[in-house]
């Protein structure tokens, strides 16, 4: 708590109406941040956390408050502040939640603030290994190398790309192109390929390989995942696989930044069919 208060010498609480969803600002001379605290239903059951990692952001959506205007990025520490404020404001240990997701989501581009979310996330990791760390980003055209690796170097990472666009028709233009299949050949002009099958690793390993087999090279296939065996299932698939786990990701290959004026296709629940499009 010392520390927190060192960091954030001015931290302002708002609880909505049903009391399950708390925000925060957190105030020092140079710079804010927010910071949201949910429970579902109960804190042990399931706790998330969004939190800033820069004070404004440099994207400058137009919808958004936070693109109004950039002041600094974060610190690591203070990025780490946020979070230990307010779990320590949880009735429940950390370690003993069902869920807890620790969302770099708040106000920043997280990737526009390498240096902050580097060690932040070795820290977080560190003291909450049970926490998914989930980094939510609109996919800026920086060299992913260094989020990659950070994606490897601590596996409970995660990427959430955001479908931004300035006005609603643009947006539904965009989710326009994303189309759902269970066929291999409806794959083949796509950009993004988004794997959705059942649990079940030898499943996904095989699907992964097929989709390998047919798409360019450069194109991006995303494993949908809920267990840690993925990252190396995507590895042993493609080296553009990226693995996810619900909606995020966590980068293994080389990934350029989302084609998203492009089309790609999003799989459906059932497994692909293994007509057409199978190579070698
Ligand atoms: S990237 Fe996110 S935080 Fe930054 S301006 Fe856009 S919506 Fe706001």
């Amino acid at each position: 708590m010392t520390q927190e208060i060192s960091m954030w010498p001015i931290i302002k609480r708002i609880d909505d109406d049903a009391q399950n969803v708390a925000k925060f600002v957190f105030t020092k001379p140079d710079a804010v941040a927010e910071a949201v605290l949910y429970r579902y239903p109960t804190y042990r059951e399931r706790t998330v956390i969004c939190c800033s990692t820069q004070a404004g952001c440099p994207v400058g959506c137009r919808f958004c408050g936070a693109g109004d205007a950039f002041v600094r990025s974060l610190t690591a520490d203070e990025i780490v502040a946020q979070v230990t404020h307010l779990l320590a404001l949880t009735d429940c240990d950390p370690r003993e939640m069902g869920r807890l997701q620790i969302m770099f989501m708040s106000m920043g581009e997280p990737l526009l603030n390498l240096r902050g979310l580097d060690p932040a996330v070795h820290a977080l990791h560190a003291a909450y290994p049970n926490a998914a760390l989930l980094i939510s980003t609109s996919a800026p055209a920086i060299d992913y190398e260094d989020v990659i690796a950070l994606s490897i170097a601590v596996p409970t990472v995660g990427l959430q790309f955001s479908v931004h666009e300035s006005t609603d028709e643009a947006r539904d233009a965009a989710l326009a192109r994303i189309q759902g299949s269970t066929s291999y050949d409806d794959l083949k002009p796509a950009q993004l390929v988004i794997e959705a099958a059942t649990e079940n690793y030898e499943l996904k390993l095989k699907i992964l390989k097929q989709i390998d087999a047919i798409v360019a090279p450069e194109v991006i296939i995303v494993a949908a995942a809920t267990t840690g065996r993925l990252p190396a299932t995507a590895a042993a698939s493609s080296e553009n696989c990226a693995c996810v786990t619900g909606a995020s990701a966590t980068l293994i290959g080389t990934v350029p930044p989302l084609p998203f004026p492009s089309p790609y296709v999003l799989s459906g629940g059932a497994p692909p069919t293994e007509a057409g499009g199978r190579r070698g």
